[in-house]
C-alpha cells in the first residue's frame, strides 16, 4: 500500500519484557481516506459474490487461523502480555463464529417472502438485507482477535468490505489477521488495516465509511458517536461494564467461587464482561468467601510461563486499579486478599475487597484489573437491586440451583450467564452487546449479521385489487366498504 504516513512510527512494547515488539505506520487522515476509497471499490466486487462464494472464502480463512493458532497466539501474548495459553484459547473461540456467520448469512439475510394483509392480498411482499458497503472496525487491545473479529467476520459475511483500526497496543495482531485474509482473498482489498493512535481512529470515523463498529470505553464511544454524527454514520458501540455475579443460598459454591475468580481475574481482569461485583446471599456468604479466597490465592500474576495472570496491558490502567482499591479501603472496605500493596509495576496480584460502600469507585467505575468486590445481601431481591444500580448494563452471572433464570430475568443487562461465566460469547447464535453506558447494537448471531446491513423491502402487485385504494379514481362506495371491513377486522378490540 502506498501511504503518506506520518514521520514517526507506532512503537509497540511487550508488557512482559518492555522489549520492542514491532513498529507500525501512523496513518494520517489522508491515508485513511485513501484506504476507505480502495475499500469502496472492493466492496462492490465482494457484494457481487454469492453468499456461498463468500462463505467458501471465510471457511478457508477459518482454516488458516486454526492451523496457525500458535503463531497468532504468540503475537497476542507478546502485545498484550496475557498468558500464551489464554491467547490461544481466545483465537480458538473465534473459529465457531466464522463458521456460523458464513453458514447462516444466506438464511438470515437472503431474500424471503413477507406476509400480506387482507387489503393487500394482491401483493407479493419480500425483504432482504443488503450490505452497507464499507464498515470501519475500531478494536480494543484486551481481546484483539476475538472482539474485532466479532464485527469483522459478521460484516464480511453480510457482504461488506472492512477497514480495521486495531488498538495502538495490538497493531501486530491486526496486521496478522488482515494478512491472513489477504492470502485467501488476494483479488481485492476486502479487509484492510490502518494503524496509529486515537487520531487514526477518529479519522476513520470522519471518513466515508458506512458504519463504525467500536469496542472500547464509554467515553471514547461518545467521541466516536459525535464524529460520526457529522455524516450521519451509524455506529454499533460495545463499551465496558461493571458486571455483577449473584450467588443464591442454594448455589453450588465451589462452582460459583471458581467462576467468580475466572470471571474477575482471567486476562488480568481486563474483560468487558469481566466480573467486578459479587453479591452473595447472607446464608452462604462466609462459606462462599472462604472458597473464593482459596481459589484466588492460588492464582499469581507474573511474567513467567507458570503465572496464571499476566501484566496489565495498558500502563495507565495500573493507576486506575490502584485508585479503586485505595478508595474502597479508605471508605471502610477490607482487602481480604491483595490490596494496594499487591501492585508492583505492571503486575497486580489477585485482590478481593469486602464491605465496600456502593458509591466507592471500586463499585461504580470499570476497574479492568484482577479485583473483585464481595458484598453480603439479605436475599436475591437486594442482590438484584444492587446489581442494577449502575449506569452500565453489559453482562451478568447468577449462581442458583432453583431460580437462576428467574433472577437473571430481573437484571438490566444485555446478557446473562446462569451457573457459569463467559458462556454466552462462545455461542455464535447469541447476540452480544449491552444497554445504557455499555453501548448499543449487537455483534454475533442473526442480529450481529443484520447490524451490518440495511433492510430492503419489495412489494409487487400481482393483480389489480377489487378495491382500488391508492388512486384518485377511488369511489365513495369503496371508502364505505373499506370502513366496514376495517371495523369488522379491528373494531372488536
Ligand atoms: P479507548 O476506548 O480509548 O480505545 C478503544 C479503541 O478506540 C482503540 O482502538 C483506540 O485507539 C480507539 N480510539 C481512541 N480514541 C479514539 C477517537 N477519538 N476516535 C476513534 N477511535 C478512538 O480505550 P483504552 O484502550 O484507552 O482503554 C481505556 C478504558 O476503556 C479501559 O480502562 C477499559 O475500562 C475500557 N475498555 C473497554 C473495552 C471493552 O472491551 N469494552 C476495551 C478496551 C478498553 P488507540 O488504542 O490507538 O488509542
Amino acid at each position: 500500500m502506498t501511504t503518506t504516513v506520518r514521520a514517526e512510527r507506532l512503537e509497540v512494547r511487550s508488557p512482559q519484557t518492555g522489549d520492542l515488539a514491532g513498529t507500525h505506520p501512523m496513518h494520517t487522515a489522508a491515508d485513511v481516506d485513501a484506504v476507505v476509497a480502495r475499500a469502496r471499490a472492493a466492496a462492490g466486487w465482494w457484494a457481487g459474490l454469492t453468499f456461498r462464494q463468500r462463505a467458501e472464502r471465510l471457511d478457508r480463512f477459518r482454516g488458516v487461523i486454526a492451523r496457525r493458532l500458535q503463531q497468532l497466539a504468540g503475537i497476542v501474548h507478546e502485545e498484550t502480555g496475557k498468558p500464551h495459553a489464554d491467547a490461544a484459547l481466545e483465537a480458538a473461540l473465534v473459529l465457531d463464529h466464522i463458521a456460523w456467520a458464513a453458514k447462516n448469512a444466506p438464511k438470515v439475510l437472503g431474500k424471503r417472502r413477507a406476509g400480506v394483509g387482507l387489503l393487500t392480498a394482491n401483493q407479493a411482499a419480500s425483504v432482504e438485507y443488503r450490505p452497507l458497503g464499507v464498515v470501519g472496525v475500531i478494536g480494543p487491545w484486551n481481546y484483539p482477535v476475538f472482539t474485532p473479529l466479532g464485527s469483522i467476520v459478521y460484516a464480511l459475511a453480510a457482504g461488506n468490505a472492512v477497514v480495521f483500526k486495531p488498538s495502538e497496543f495490538t497493531p501486530g495482531t491486526g496486521a496478522w489477521l488482515v494478512g491472513a485474509f489477504a492470502e485467501i482473498v488476494p483479488e481485492h482489498p476486502v479487509l484492510q488495516l490502518v494503524t496509529g493512535d486515537g487520531s487514526t481512529g477518529a479519522a476513520l470515523c470522519e471518513s466515508e465509511v458506512d458504519k463504525i463498529a467500536f469496542t472500547g470505553s464509554t467515553e471514547t464511544a461518545k467521541k466516536v458517536m459525535a464524529a460520526c454524527a457529522r455524516r450521519l454514520t451509524p455506529i454499533v458501540a460495545e463499551c465496558g461494564g461493571k458486571d455483577p455475579l449473584l450467588v443464591d443460598s442454594d448455589a453450588d459454591l465451589d462452582a460459583a467461587a471458581d467462576a467468580a475468580v475466572w470471571g474477575g481475574m482471567a486476562n488480568a481482569g481486563q474483560s468487558c464482561i469481566g466480573t467486578e461485583r459479587v453479591y452473595v446471599h447472607a446464608d452462604v456468604y462466609d462459606a462462599f468467601l472462604h472458597k473464593l479466597v482459596d481459589v484466588a490465592a492460588r492464582q499469581r500474576a507474573g511474567t513467567d510461563p507458570d503465572a496464571t495472570i499476566g501484566p496489565i496491558t495498558m500502563p495507565e490502567q495500573v493507576e486506575v486499579i490502584r485508585r479503586h482499591i485505595a478508595d474502597a479501603l479508605a471508605r471502610g472496605g477490607t482487602a481480604v486478599l491483595g490490596g494496594t500493596d499487591a501492585i508492583e509495576g505492571r503486575l497486580v496480584q489477585p485482590t478481593i475487597l469486602t464491605g465496600v460502600p456502593e458509591d466507592s469507585t471500586a463499585m461504580t467505575e470499570e476497574t479492568f484489573g484482577p479485583t473483585l468486590t464481595v458484598t453480603k445481601v439479605r436475599d436475591m431481591d437486594e442482590a438484584v437491586e444492587r446489581a442494577n444500580a449502575t449506569g452500565y448494563g453489559l453482562g451478568a452471572a447468577v449462581f442458583a440451583k432453583k431460580h437462576g433464570e428467574e433472577i437473571g430475568d430481573r437484571l438490566r443487562c444485555g446478557m446473562v450467564a446462569v451457573n457459569a461465566v463467559f458462556n454466552y460469547p462462545q455461542i455464535p447464535s447469541l447476540p452480544f452487546g449491552g444497554v445504557g453506558d455499555s453501548g448499543f447494537g449487537r455483534i454475533h448471531g442473526p442480529d450481529g449479521l443484520r447490524e451490518f446491513t440495511y433492510a430492503r423491502s419489495v412489494a409487487r402487485q400481482r393483480f389489480t385489487p377489487p378495491l382500488a385504494l391508492t388512486t384518485f379514481g377511488r369511489t365513495a362506495k369503496t371508502d364505505a366498504l373499506v370502513a366496514k371491513i376495517m371495523t369488522l377486522l379491528h373494531g372488536k378490540h
